[in-house]
């Protein structure tokens, strides 16, 4: 799908709400859900709830049929109170405490993903019965913001987790995430290769897991083109068809940023411009800590687009927060141009960027509220 900020930047114009905002479509986050869907039939999708936890946003998934993935029970609260059902709700975080295992289980939380002996252990204590899909970290290239080591215990550790799970109780399967913003098609066919052989290793041992979590991680389009989602299908499709040759297990699916990224357009307004040791800096409302999170070591480079366009040629611009923090600076080494009559007042449209950016605004440094959001279409509130 293309996307079309139309609507949101008629919403933005007409209204003219205080920089820096996010708009969200939501009939853009249930279409894209349902192009999702379409993409990978049958399998359980469960929607990585921190990319946008905005109600409006869970409300437009709900209403597709979509699930969640949560990462502890602030989120959980919030699916179960904006209509999702415990059964499709995955508890995703590895890292999670005892109590908040038996609260997702009181609930009503039957899938977990774990990777961890301890972890292990707290599930067959406190979530009896369920299913657990262990994490393997892979041997794949990295993404555009990639977990590093954090996450996943070695393919060779896998097989014994399996095996406690099993012997716990609980229903092992395997799960990995590929990173996030992962352009390499290639890295779900080596976890899918991965787990096939942990599928086989533990068959051999009497346990038949049933369930494979292929994470998230599908890349959207910012200042470079990515795979489209039917590239990612048909190449995971195939490599599936070829690792499982008796028949491919229960599919689940985490996306996060694919889902919601382009259905959101945020707006910012040029703080200052100052001349710096010959380079032009470019002082935005918007910053690392209010929204652009993911600037973090240049790793996402967002598009920076004027709104009515001033006049003139294009100059190289470094871009920065507005706080008093040194590293509040988006872009110092990724080339940026921007017109040379840039100035105060004027300002400049971010699309794509739906995901990730409201939820990693922290609550009030320097004063600066956190980043509002309005959501529009059908399941809208502004
Ligand atoms: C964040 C996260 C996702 C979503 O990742 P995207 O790159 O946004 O698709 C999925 N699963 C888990 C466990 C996550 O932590």
């Amino acid at each position: 799908m293309c996307a079309d900020f139309t609507r949101i930047r008629r919403f933005l114009d007409e209204r003219d709400p205080p920089t820096p905002c996010l708009v969200v479509d939501t009939d853009v986050v249930a279409a894209r859900a349902r192009e999702f869907g379409a993409a990978f039939p049958g399998a359980l999708i469960r929607y990585a709830v921190k990319a946008n936890p905005a109600p409006p946003v869970l409300d437009a998934l709900v209403a597709a049929g979509i699930g969640f993935d949560v990462a502890g029970p602030a989120e959980l609260r919030l699916c179960l109170e904006r209509g999702a059902g415990p059964a499709d709700i995955a508890y995703g975080n590895p890292i999670k405490k005892p109590r908040d295992v038996a609260f997702a289980f009181e609930h009503g939380v039957r899938e977990f993903t774990s990777d961890s002996p301890a972890d292990v252990d707290h599930l067959g204590r406190h979530a009896p019965g369920s299913a657990v899909s262990i994490r393997v970290v892979l041997d794949a290239p990295d993404s555009a913001t990639p977990f590093g080591r954090k996450f996943g215990c070695a393919p060779a550790e896998a097989l014994d987790l399996v095996l406690r799970a099993a012997e716990r109780g609980l229903r092992p399967g395997i799960a990995f995430h590929v990173g996030s913003q992962q352009p390499a098609v290639a890295a779900w066919e080596i976890g899918i290769a991965t787990a096939a052989k942990l599928f086989d290793e533990a068959a051999a041992q009497g346990v038949a897991m049933t369930r494979l979590n292929l994470g998230g991680g599908f890349a959207t389009a910012h200042r470079t083109p990515v795979p489209p989602l039917s590239a990612y299908a048909a190449r995971i499709a195939s490599a599936l068809a070829e690792n499982f040759p008796a028949g491919r297990p229960e599919l689940l699916l985490e996306p996060g940023r694919v889902l919601v990224a382009d259905a959101g357009l945020l707006r910012t307004e040029v703080v200052l411009v100052a001349q710096r040791d010959e380079r032009r800096w470019v002082y935005l409302d918007i910053g690392r800590y209010n929204g652009l999170a993911e600037a973090e070591n240049e790793a996402i480079a967002y598009r920076f687009e004027p709104v009515g366009t001033p006049d003139g040629p294009d100059g190289p611009v470094v871009l920065a927060g507005p706080t008093c923090d040194g590293d509040d600076v988006l872009y110092q080494r990724t080339p940026y141009a921007l017109p040379l009559a840039l100035r105060t007042g004027d300002r400049l449209d971010l699309p794509g960027t739906g995901a990730y950016t409201a939820s990693y605004a922290s609550v009030g440094f320097n004063g600066i509220e956190p980043l509002r959001t309005y959501c529009l279409g059908r399941w809208g509130d502004a």
